[in-house]
């Protein structure tokens, strides 16, 4: 049921550096955007560290108050910025059509234009024992959860930037972490995996991976096996921090937009136009390439273009 129904130009659906910079170049189109933050404002960046790599940033920044700086940017143009979760979205086929978006299952907001930038979330491996140990031990995040294991012993799986991240980030708080690779190398970039290799209390296994976590309540170890010999070995570990990749926001598009295998949406060409008028894609929810912080802001401020030129080309 909806509790009241709010007509606007532009409505931008995530929080992240595609979300905020849509709003930057939306407000300052005269677009009057609002954006609907999701659960986690500011998007997987808070869930980060430094940030070294931002253009701008000569001496890094740190992901949370850079989120916090877009935030305040797109503000200052007139984006209004509500904490709020798309939860329906009845998109319109028609060239000049509105899109009905519901927000939190009662309110209801009709845009001419939308704007989808709701990113990725980390992904598990999905065992049953990881499953149930989640918030026991089990975690996809450890700028988030690290603090709890203070002088204490994790592992970390993955073999990319993210998981060469977390583990240096670790090493920093836990007395020991194993960083569990499946092939016989790590996909991380060459700074990253120096940075891993130069960290005394790091070990790296590799052509190994996770059988099962141990515990009941709480993670108390993980069996882990030689995918090459087979054979298996526990390892005492307190805390076991997944970073294998992420996977694309997009169930409520289901069946309304074009995807990928995997989900990520499908825009056409050079720009962030998804198969319906009005309706464009910006950021990781499209990207499956780069999913970087200034890639993701570049196209959400191409999604802001476009949807600028959409809204004139239908006076
Ligand atoms: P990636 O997709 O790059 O890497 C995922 C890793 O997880 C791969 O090494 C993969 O192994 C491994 N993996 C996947 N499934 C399993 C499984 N079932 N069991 C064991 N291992 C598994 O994801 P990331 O999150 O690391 O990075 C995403 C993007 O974000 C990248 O473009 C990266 O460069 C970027 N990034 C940049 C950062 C920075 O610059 N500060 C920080 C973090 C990310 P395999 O290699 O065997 O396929």
């Amino acid at each position: 049921m909806s509790d009241s129904i709010e007509r606007i130009k532009c409505l931008i659906i995530g929080s992240g550096p595609a979300g905020y910079a849509a709003g930057i170049y939306g407000a300052r189109a005269d677009l009057k955007p609002v954006i609907y933050t999701g659960m986690q404002m500011g998007g997987q960046l808070t869930t980060t560290t430094e940030v070294d790599n931002y253009p701008g940033y000569p001496n890094g920044t740190d992901g949370t108050a850079m989120m916090e700086d877009f935030k305040k940017q797109a503000e200052r143009f007139g984006t209004e910025v509500r904490f709020g979760m798309v939860t329906k979205v009845e998109f319109s086929n028609e060239i000049g059509g509105i899109h009905k978006i519901t927000i939190d299952e009662s309110k209801v907001v009709e845009a001419q234009t939308v704007i989808i930038s709701t990113g990725a979330t980390a992904k598990y491996l999905g065992l049953e024992s990881e499953q149930r140990l989640i918030g026991g031990g089990v975690s996809a995040c450890a700028t988030c959860d690290g603090f709890f294991y203070k002088n204490q012993d994790v592992v970390v799986i993955g073999a990319g930037d993210t998981a060469a991240e977390e583990a240096t980030y670790l090493s920093n708080i836990c007395k020991k972490v194993t960083i569990l690779v499946r092939k016989d190398y790590m996909r991380a970039s060459k700074a990253m995996q120096h940075r891993v290799n130069k960290t005394e209390n790091i070990e790296v296994m590799f052509n190994t991976e996770l059988d099962e976590v141990l515990g009941d309540q709480v993670v108390e170890g993980v069996r882990v096996f030689n995918n090459i010999s087979n054979e298996k070995q526990v390892i005492d570990v307190t805390g076991v921090f997944i970073a294998i990749g992420h996977k694309p926001n997009t169930e409520i598009f289901k069946g309304l937009l074009d995807m990928d295998e995997v989900g990520y949406l499908i825009t056409q060409g050079k720009t962030t136009k998804t198969k319906l008028p009005g309706v464009f894609a910006a950021g990781d929810v499209q990207d499956k390439e780069y999913r970087q912080a200034v890639t993701a802001a570049g196209t959400g401020c191409m999604a802001a273009l476009d949807s600028e030129r959409y809204l004139g080309s239908l006076e």
